[in-house]
C-alpha cells in the first residue's frame, strides 16, 4: 500500500492532532486541510505551524473537492451541528466524482442513519467511506465486537468515558456537542449558544460535564452487526473535565453476556489514563482509513460502520 494522502476537513482539536500524529506515521501525509475560514494545499505535506497561513476562502470545502484527484483519503474532523452537516458535506465529494476514501469520528445514532443512504452514491464512484471511526464509537465499539465473541448472548454494553482537556476552547465542537445531550438541551439548542453562555454553563458545574444515556451511534453500530439484539442494550455515558488535561475517571467499555455453558460474566477494557481523546479518536481514525483504502483495494465500495472491520494500523 503506497503512503497515503490525506485531506483533513476542520482544523480544530482534532485536525490539528491529526497532522500530529501524522508526522509520526510514514504511511500517512496530509497534503490538505481547511477550517471555515481558508484551507491549504501542500504535495510536500503539512505540518501543525502551516495553520496559520491557510489561504482565506469563502468556501474552503469546495477548495478541497477541488483537489478530489490528488487526495486518497478524507478523514472529517468537522462537528456535525445539525446532524445533516457531515453528511451534506460528503454528498459534495459525491456529486463532484471523488474516487478516494472517508473516514469520520462521527457521534451520533441519527447521524449514522443519515450517512447509510450516501452508499449508492459512494458506489457508483467506487468509493468507501468507514464512519464512527472515533473512540466512542470506534475504539471502544471495536473492542466490544470482540469481547461479544466469548458470549452466546449479549445482556449489555456500558461505555463510560473520560476525557480532560485543559481549555474547551480546544475542542469547541466536541463540547457542544456534549452539551446537547444534557437534560433539556437539544442538538440545535447547543448549536446556538454563544461562546460565553457555553463559558457559563460550564462554570456552573466547575467545568465538569456529567453525561448519562447519550444517543451515541455505538448502539445501531453493534446492533448491525449482531452484538446486541436491540439499541437500548448499549449505554454510553461519561464526564469531561473541561479544565484539567487529567481524566477525571478511567475510560472503560463493559461487556456482559452469557456463555455457552451458562456462565454470567463480563469482559471490560479499559483505556490507559494517560491516553488523551485525540490520541484515542485519530489513531482508529487513520487506522480505519487504511482499512478503507484496502476495501476499494478489493473492489468493495459503500458505507460501512466501523464495528464491521478491524482497523489496520497505520506506521
Ligand atoms: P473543533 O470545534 O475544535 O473544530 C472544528 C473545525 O471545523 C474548526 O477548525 C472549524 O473552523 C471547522 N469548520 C466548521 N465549520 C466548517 C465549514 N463549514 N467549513 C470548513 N470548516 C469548518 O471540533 P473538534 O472538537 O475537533 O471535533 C470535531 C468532531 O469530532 C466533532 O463532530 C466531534 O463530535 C467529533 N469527535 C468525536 C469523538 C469520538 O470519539 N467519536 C471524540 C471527539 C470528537
Amino acid at each position: 500500500m503506497n503512503k497515503m494522502k490525506i485531506a483533513v476537513l476542520g482544523a480544530g482539536g482534532l485536525g490539528k492532532a491529526c497532522l500530529r500524529v501524522a508526522k509520526e506515521k510514514k504511511g500517512v501525509k496530509i497534503v490538505a486541510i481547511c477550517d471555515s475560514r481558508g484551507f491549504l494545499y501542500s504535495e510536500r505535506g503539512i505540518d501543525v505551524k502551516d495553520i496559520n497561513r491557510l489561504h482565506a476562502s469563502n468556501d474552503p470545502i469546495g477548495e478541497i473537492v477541488k483537489l478530489k484527484d490528488k487526495i486518497g483519503g478524507i478523514f472529517v474532523a468537522l462537528p456535525n451541528l445539525p446532524n445533516e452537516f457531515i453528511p451534506s458535506v460528503v454528498r459534495r465529494f459525491i456529486k463532484a466524482g471523488y474516487k478516494g476514501v472517508f473516514s469520520d469520528a462521527l457521534k451520533r445514532t441519527r447521524a449514522v442513519k443519515l450517512m447509510k443512504r450516501l452508499d449508492a452514491g459512494l458506489k457508483r464512484n467506487k468509493s468507501v467511506y468507514i464512519t464512527g471511526c472515533g473512540a466512542t464509537p470506534g475504539l471502544l465499539s471495536a473492542a466490544a465486537v470482540l469481547a461479544a465473541q466469548s458470549f452466546i448472548k449479549v445482556l449489555d454494553v456500558n461505555i463510560w468515558w473520560g476525557v480532560g482537556i485543559s481549555n474547551w476552547d480546544e475542542y469547541r465542537a466536541t463540547i457542544r456537542e456534549d452539551i446537547a445531550h444534557l437534560p433539556g438541551y437539544t442538538v440545535s439548542k447547543a448549536k446556538k449558544m454563544t461562546d460565553s453562555q457555553v463559558e457559563r454553563l460550564l462554570d456552573k458545574r466547575d467545568g465538569k460535564l456529567e453525561l448519562h444515556e447519550m444517543e451515541h451511534a455505538d448502539d445501531i453500530l453493534l446492533k448491525d452487526v449482531g452484538v446486541v439484539d436491540s439499541l437500548n442494550k448499549v449505554s454510553v455515558g461519561g464526564i469531561m473535565d473541561t479544565r484539567c488535561a487529567k481524566k477525571p475517571v478511567s475510560t472503560t467499555m463493559t461487556l456482559t453476556g452469557i456463555t455457552f455453558d451458562g456462565k454470567k460474566s463480563s469482559h471490560r477494557f479499559i483505556l490507559g489514563d494517560e491516553t488523551s481523546m485525540a490520541a484515542n479518536v485519530i489513531g482508529p481514525a487513520l487506522g480505519y482509513m487504511k482499512r478503507a483504502v484496502w476495501l476499494k483495494e478489493h473492489s468493495i465500495y459503500g458505507m460501512f460502520g466501523s464495528t464491521e472491520f478491524m482497523p489496520m494500523v497505520v506506521r
